[in-house]
């Protein structure tokens, strides 16, 4: 007799590559010798063989579905993270030498993407919470003054490191809005044809790593100059349907099987955000009731529904706090070498039984280390 191996499942809360659902994780090993309908393998099969394409429609009709994409948006999907796509949006939307570009800064994520537009052309920072080490969002009092003439606006929806997230409605601009939604993708419906550009890594929320997810405004695609790299080509994948050459064919099977997910047994992204909500509420309960003790970094009302990060009395305090949780099967709440501290991570993929126990375990650990 085996025993199950989901019965030593850890409650993992890792920042990325981070947790799946575990359907689709049965699903994938149950296809893995052999994929209904390929005979082989889905690892081992053309990317232009009718069963990959079968899953790369399927995958592109659950996503645009679940997420409402309007028909004058393209979705294709890349490789080189979002990481690549800090310098794609400048490369392919800046349209003169004398472009600029508006970026508002509530994180690490959004400051590196400005570095890398900086190597393209002009930038300007609209906004910049770094005074406050990230701990908040742009609120009613921060009118924000976007350049009359920027080619884009570009914002960080959920600022993974510091924990802090934007609405899911963008700021209202004349220049079009490109997001980088990495980390919250998929978490709760969003307002799509408010935004011009939205880009996405899939390991945080949508799949394994390997590939990301690219929603685009037809009209901007004009803007790619006929000189960039094949590769750093927007137009170039939107034409050729995301095999402009071989794609991430396992990982975009893995974030179709997630999208299923989402549709079938979540129920859509309505349903999925009610459960995420309730979720992080747990988790912000804990740190509220005792804020002496648990010091959460962002403030309330920026506070993200995906990581939470907060810090204990001391440095030897939060080390004590991540072994006796690993003890507990409850591992990765480490918090991002930058900030310290801890970071619980509660992606769509986490259940809420794995946030129940984070719970009460702090609720336990403070009862043993409150002064
Ligand atoms: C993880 C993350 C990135 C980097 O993604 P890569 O796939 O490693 O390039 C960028 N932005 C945000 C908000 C992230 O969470």
């Amino acid at each position: 007799m085996t025993i199950s191996p989901l019965a030593e499942r850890l409650f993992n809360f890792s920042a990325g590559p981070a947790a799946l659902p575990v359907s689709v994780l049965e699903q994938v090993r149950d296809d893995l010798l052999l994929l209904p309908g390929a005979g082989v393998s889905v690892l081992e099969i053309s990317h232009r063989s009718p069963a990959f394409l079968e899953i790369l429609e399927a995958t592109k009709s659950c996503l645009r579905s679940l997420l409402e994409i309007p028909e004058n948006y393209q979705l294709f999907f890349l490789q080189g993270g979002s990481r690549l796509q800090f310098s794609m949006a400048p490369m392919n939307l800046y349209r003169s030498a004398d472009a600029s570009a508006d970026y508002v800064l509530t994180g690490a994520w959004g400051n590196k993407a400005l570095e890398e537009a900086r190597k393209v052309g002009k930038t300007h920072v609209v906004w910049d919470a770094a005074e406050t080490s990230y701990d908040r969002i742009p609120g009613e009092e921060d009118a924000l003054e976007f350049s009359a003439d920027a080619e884009y606006v570009h914002i960080t929806s959920n600022e993974t490191i510091h924990g802090v997230q934007l609405p899911a409605t963008p700021p209202n601009t004349e220049a079009p809005v490109v997001c980088d939604c990495s980390s919250d993708i998929l978490s709760r419906p969003m307002p799509i044809d408010q935004y011009g550009l939205i880009y996405a890594c899939s390991q945080k929320n949508a799949g394994p790593a390997g590939v990301t997810m690219v929603i685009m405004r037809d009209d901007l695609l004009e803007r790619s100059g006929a000189n960039l790299p094949g590769y750093l080509n927007y137009r170039e994948h939107a034409e050729a349907n995301s095999l402009y050459n071989t794609p991430p064919t396992f990982a975009i099977y893995v974030m179709g099987l997630v999208a299923k997910w989402l549709q079938d047994e979540v129920g859509g992204l309505a349903n999925m955000e009610a459960r995420n909500r309730e979720k992080a509420a747990l988790v912000y309960d804990v740190l509220d009731e005792s804020p002496d003790f648990f010091r959460g970094h962002a403030r309330p009302n920026s506070r993200s529904q995906m990581n939470a990060t907060f810090r204990l009395p001391d440095a030897e305090c939060e080390a004590e706090f991540l072994k006796s949780a690993a003890a507990q099967g409850l591992t990765d709440l480490k918090g991002h070498r930058s900030v310290g501290g801890i970071r619980a991570s509660i992606y769509n993929a986490m259940p809420r039984e794995g946030v129940a126990a984070l719970c009460s375990f702090m609720r336990d650990f403070r009862d043993r280390h409150a002064g």
